[in-house]
């Protein structure tokens, strides 16, 4: 008998494959692991199976509600975008809290240690109603590395709906200091600490000799709505 890595529950066998009820996750062994594999038959696996007519039913509207949510982008869950095999140890119930909390306009807070896979929660919790609303995530962070790592897990989170044929785009930008994120050549080619490129900045802005400050003057209107 074999169970699920991620909640423990026994799993049960279908035709080709192990499947956890309690995650609707399906398994195969390979090299003697346990590894997810998930596809489109899932009604008629189960019915195979031979499980309860109840638990049939429930299963398969969970798959249709998936389904639908491929091509439409409003029904979709954390799971539409968790681009991992497994969960870490606790990382699904809490992603689960934070969903529910944002759907319901509530505030989140989460402390905890590195590791956790804090940044993979927020994204797969939140997507989805961000999704479903049309809104924007901020996702403020204090380094770069920080930074690095949310557009790293983005970028997973594209490539594991693009794989899966979810008709679902994310995507992200990353706004960095000055020093990080300017085009100007002459305040590049100063090699200067933050301060002193704020200040130079400020005196090309002044003076309008920043031909990429003017461009973004002119195009003011249309990244003003990229930001509302
Ligand atoms: S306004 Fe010009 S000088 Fe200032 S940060 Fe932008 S590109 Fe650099
Ligand atoms: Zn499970």
């Amino acid at each position: 008998m074999k169970f699920c890595p991620n909640c423990e529950k026994v799993l049960f066998p279908t035709n080709n494959r192990l499947y956890c009820k309690g995650c609707s996750l399906y398994y195969v062994l390979k090299n003697g692991n346990l590894v997810v594999k998930n596809d489109n038959n899932l009604l008629s696996e189960i019915n195979l199976a031979g499980f309860d007519n109840n638990n049939s039913k429930a299963e398969y509207k969970k798959k249709s509600d998936k389904d639908t949510s491929n091509s439409n982008p409003q029904k979709t869950s954390y799971l539409t975008f968790f681009p991992y095999e497994h969960f870490r140890s606790d990382q699904e119930r809490i992603i689960k809290q934070i969903e529910k909390a944002s759907l319901e306009k509530k505030n989140s807070l989460l402390a905890a240690p590195n590791g956790t896979g804090k940044t993979i929660i927020a994204l797969s919790a939140i997507l989805p109603l961000a999704i479903k609303k049309n809104l924007k995530i901020l996702y403020l962070c204090r380094t770069h590395s920080q930074n690095t790592r949310i557009i790293k897990e983005l970028t997973k989170i594209s490539t594991h709906l693009r794989n899966n044929d979810i008709n679902i785009k994310v995507s992200g930008l990353s706004i960095r200091g000055r020093n990080e994120m300017c085009l100007n050549e002459v305040l590049l080619g100063l090699k200067l600490n933050p301060r002193e490129s704020m200040a130079v900045c400020s005196d090309l802005r002044k003076n309008r000799s920043c031909k990429f400050f003017l461009n973004l003057i002119k195009k003011r209107d249309q990244y003003d709505n990229l930001i509302n």
